[in-house]
């Protein structure tokens, strides 16, 4: 296969191979659009160069093969002394990573192709500027140079001529500048600056794939989980120019808003610039609605283009385009990355335009941006006016600390502080700030600016060009027109919606999708984003076949679970029902003496726990309740050892012993365990604490009896936690059943209460067929699963070392976050086909918090499970993802 393609020769579904931007460039070339020429070196190419340290044999042949097409299509020969071609050299990967690998622009220059570019463009000036910005450009990235020691040579050479902008610096200035620029490079490498157009070549696709693995791209990747064996295309493509005067330019655009959805054509301009001046927020841009009246004919061209490519990708696109002397070139194209909220509303629009069908707009949105969606927004009421106003380029409201570098930002992030990142621009080297801050704060800049595009993509709020604000990185404040300072710790909050900016911490407020989902939005019509979470919500739960349920433990929960969609309560944990003024019982409970005693206890505690049920039952009446019997070891509810000895030691000091205190010190010590996780805890306390499992199912049982005769309509379902062989469910079993029969035959009704089990040991999984004899439901407990089965300690593990697990890529995301399925999943999947092999009727759910994550509920839908647990607030995003489960194909990711 070979390592170079023509733009002809690709098309859009070739991203492996030709990289997004090269796809995407070969695919507007197929549809006739204004390309400026050029080819593509192929990932493949950048995957051997990885594996050898070298470019793969036959690599430059095909290059020069690609040059010569190119030359003659241009009727123009790299490096001619005069009428020379130039070409860009851009890195381009499979999946967007804004900024955060190497370009090289105008290669093919040198000493002699700089008067040709003089002549063909008849201006002298122009040739030596993009000569100089070629040698500072290459020595900058090509040759690792420090950026500075160019930056300095200008500032000097600006000192001395007695100008501050670079536009007033002359030929000769330039000219100057190109020989102390190959003067520096010859000084720091050794070598000169490589006259050979084939020679710069060659080490800027080098270069370019170096970057693939420079630490920008790595932490990049890691952060969106792009996988680092993929490797990066370059494009090489012959050099347009819109820094050729007044009716030359460049900008970005979107089909729509990315902020909002909103429909119409949307970007920015800049007249006389080259395009990395846009992306790099350097200059204020102007809005694209100002190219109609700068240059018409340009702008209709553009305007119809976008028609052309929205109607030809069916989705958003954004591109890079660049005005010649009139002429418009299309740089780039590629889905546009947009916030949760245009995703939702241009899925929606894109459907009603009939572009796509519901089944897709299902498929372009996600979990995690429903879930971003969910996010609370700063109380207006309870704001004070603005401090100033920029662009809200993200949005959401985020409040924390000034902080005006990013090293800092990311560690006063692990110290614990909420920091927002304040900054005149960001440049890709703000990667780590960013991922640490709360939100984005910059004076500079449009809304695709590199903050903005890389705060969208992150879900962060961010505000961009804030121009009031004077920032100053080295005080470390920043300064308003009026005056005002705010410095390097102080709390600000910034709302990326509106752009607005305050000192201080502004209270938030929920959502209004929140609301929505509360129930508290009658008309879902007039609002956009409402409609569009509302048609694809409906969507999903047509589509999927998982049934979503809730982790619900008191009624409250329970209410709002159910306004959020939830099909019953999966898992109700019992454990909150014996803390607070509850412990005292406990504390009876441990003391007591003998049965007789314990029964006292349990007689206080049923009407207590009665009414914890019917609390739970009557918000979800006609679903099912799954009643988790209780699991934790008993000391949790007794007081602290140390604690309790210094009051006994206190007590005895003083002559006041008390013979209580003592016993119950006496039984914590007892009952101490060194690791409680794996002690007397679940079935084993029930199995150990006579009456306690019997009181649970009586207090459910008698909420049942009471539900029915209030014409209520409970399903109640009780579960048993930890179980590790069929001999404990079939005990606990034996003693409910029986305290169910008493009930019913007390109260004169036939209650049916099925009766199932946890899988949360490896053990369980391991004999489930055995175990499903005794359940009529099996429930996955896949938090103490995936201890159980890694050996870690849920409650240490994450805070402990994963950060260095993450890290050295031994995992990249934590299993107890995303269901680990080689090995977790693998004991998942065997007790569910072993369960339903010995009983086919046996229900299968997770209860675990891997019920509520996007992949994991992809897995679980895959394995045939019929539902998932999670919390309320996640019921939403569950719904979503388990309709979009429900329509991929076998083995696509939910990213
Ligand atoms: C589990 O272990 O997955 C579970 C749901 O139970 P808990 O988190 O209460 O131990
Ligand atoms: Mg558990």
């Amino acid at each position: 296969m070979p390592y170079v393609f023509g733009f002809a020769e690709g098309d859009k579904d070739k991203k492996e191979l030709l990289g997004g931007k090269g796809a995407n460039l070969a695919e507007m070339t197929r549809l006739d659009l204004p390309v400026p020429p050029g080819f593509t070196i192929s990932t493949h190419a950048c995957r051997a160069f990885r594996d050898s340290h070298e470019l793969p044999v036959g690599l430059l042949d095909e290059v020069d093969e690609h040059l010569q097409r190119l030359e003659r299509e241009m009727g123009r020969r790299l490096g001619d002394a005069e009428n020379p071609l130039l070409v860009s050299v851009r890195s381009g990967a499979k999946y967007s990573m804004p900024g955060m690998m190497e370009s090289v622009l105008n290669i093919g220059l040198n000493d002699e192709s700089v008067i040709g570019l003089a002549l063909r463009t008849g201006d002298e000036r122009f040739a030596w500027d993009s000569y100089r910005r070629l040698v500072q450009m290459f020595g900058r990235t090509v040759l690792e140079l420090p950026p500075d020691r160019f930056e300095q040579t200008i500032d000097a050479v600006k000192l001395h001529r007695g100008v501050t902008n670079d536009l007033d610096l002359t030929v000769d200035d330039l000219r100057h500048l190109v020989d102390a620029f190959t003067a520096t490079i010859k000084e720091y490498t050794g070598y000169a600056f490589p006259q050979e157009p084939r020679e710069q070549l060659r080490l800027a696709v080098i270069a370019v794939f170096k970057s693939w693995d420079g630490d920008r791209a790595k932490l990049y990747r890691r952060q969106e989980r792009i996988p680092d064996d993929l490797g990066t295309a370059v494009n090489v493509q012959s050099m347009v120019f819109g820094n050729l005067g007044t009716d030359s330019g460049t900008g970005v655009a979107f089909t729509r808003d990315p902020a909002t959805g909103q429909t119409g054509s949307y970007g920015d301009y800049l007249p006389n610039a080259q395009g990395e001046d846009v992306v790099a927020g350097i200059r204020n841009t102007l809005p694209l609605a100002d190219l109609a009246s700068i240059d018409p004919s340009s702008y209709r061209e553009l305007v119809h283009i976008m028609g052309v490519l929205e109607r030809h990708f069916r989705d958003m696109c954004d591109i890079e385009f660049t005005v010649e002397r009139g002429r418009l070139w299309m740089l780039q194209t590629r889905i546009g990355k947009r916030t949760a909220e245009a995703a939702f509303r241009i899925a929606v629009q894109l459907a009603d335009e009939g572009l796509i069908d519901m089944d897709e707009a299902l498929e372009r949105v996600t979990g995690a941006q429903l879930a971003r969606l969910m996010f609370p927004h700063f109380d207006s009421a309870g704001a004070d006016v603005p401090l100033v106003h920029g662009v809200g380029a993200s949005p959401g409201a985020a409040v924390g600390r000034a902080v005006f570098d990013s090293k800092r930002a990311a560690v006063r992030a692990v110290a614990g502080d909420a920091v927002i990142l304040v900054r005149r621009e960001t440049n890709p080297d703000d990667l780590g700030g960013m991922i640490a801050a709360q939100g984005v704060l910059t004076s500079r800049g449009g809304k695709t600016s590199h903050a903005a595009v890389v705060a969208r993509g992150m879900g962060k709020p961010c505000v961009v060009g804030v121009e009031q604000l004077d920032v100053d990185v080295v005080q470390r404040r920043f300064t308003t027109a009026d005056g005002i300072s705010v410095n390097e710790g102080d709390l600000v909050s910034i709302d990326g919606s509106t752009g607005a900016v305050y000192i201080g911490a502004v209270p938030v407020v929920s959502s209004p999708v929140v609301r929505y989902f509360d129930g508290e939005v009658s008309d879902t019509g007039s609002d956009q984003l409402i409609h569009a979470v509302d048609r694809l919500m409906a969507h999903a739960d047509k589509r999927r076949r998982l049934g979503v349920k809730a982790n619900a433990d008191i009624r409250e929960d329970a209410a709002r679970a159910r306004r959020f969609g939830a099909e019953g309560i999966g898992l109700a944990r019992t454990e909150h029902m014996f803390l607070g003024e509850r412990k005292e019982h406990v504390v009876r409970l441990v003391l007591a003496p003998d049965e007789t005693a314990r029964q006292v206890v349990y007689d206080d505690l049923l009407p207590l726990q009665r009414a914890d049920f019917a609390g739970l039952l009557e918000p979800m009446d006609g679903q099912s309740v799954t009643i988790r019997l209780l699991d934790p070891p008993l000391h949790e509810f007794l007081p602290d050892v140390t604690e309790l000895s210094v009051r006994v030691a206190l007590e005895d000091a003083r002559g006041r012993t008390s013979t209580d205190h003592h016993r119950l010190l006496e039984a914590v010590r007892r009952m101490h365990e060194a690791n409680p996780m794996m002690g007397l805890r679940g079935v084993r306390l029930g199995l150990v604490l006579p009456g306690l499992y019997a009181l649970q199912v009586r207090a459910l049982a008698e909420a049942t009896a009471d539900r029915i005769a209030a014409g209520g309509d409970p399903y109640p379902e009780i579960m048993v936690p930890l179980v590790a062989t069929v001999t404990e469910l079939e005990r606990v079993r034996g003693e409910a059943e029986q305290v169910i029969a008493e009930v019913s035959a007390a109260r004169g009704v036939s209650l049916e209460i099925p009766i199932g089990t946890m899988i949360e040991l490896p053990r369980a999984a391991l004999t489930a067929g055995e175990i499903a004899q005794a359940a009529d439901f099996f429930s996955f407990g896949t938090n103490d699963l995936t201890q159980t089965t890694w050996g870690f300690s849920r409650d240490d593990a994450e805070g402990a070392f994963f950060t260095n697990y993450l890290e050295a890529r031994i995992f990249g995301v934590s299993p107890f976050e995303s269901i680990d399925e080689d090995g977790v999943g693998r004991l998942v999947a065997m007790a569910s086909q072993t369960g339903r092999d010995a009983k086919p009727e046996l229900s299968l759910g997770v209860c675990g918090e891997h019920g509520g994550d996007p992949a994991s509920i992809h897995f679980f839908h895959r394995l045939g499970l019929d539902y998932v647990s999670c919390s309320p607030f996640r019921v939403p995003v569950a719904r979503l993802e388990a309709g979009r489960a429900a329509l991929s194909v076998e083995g696509s990711d939910s990213r």
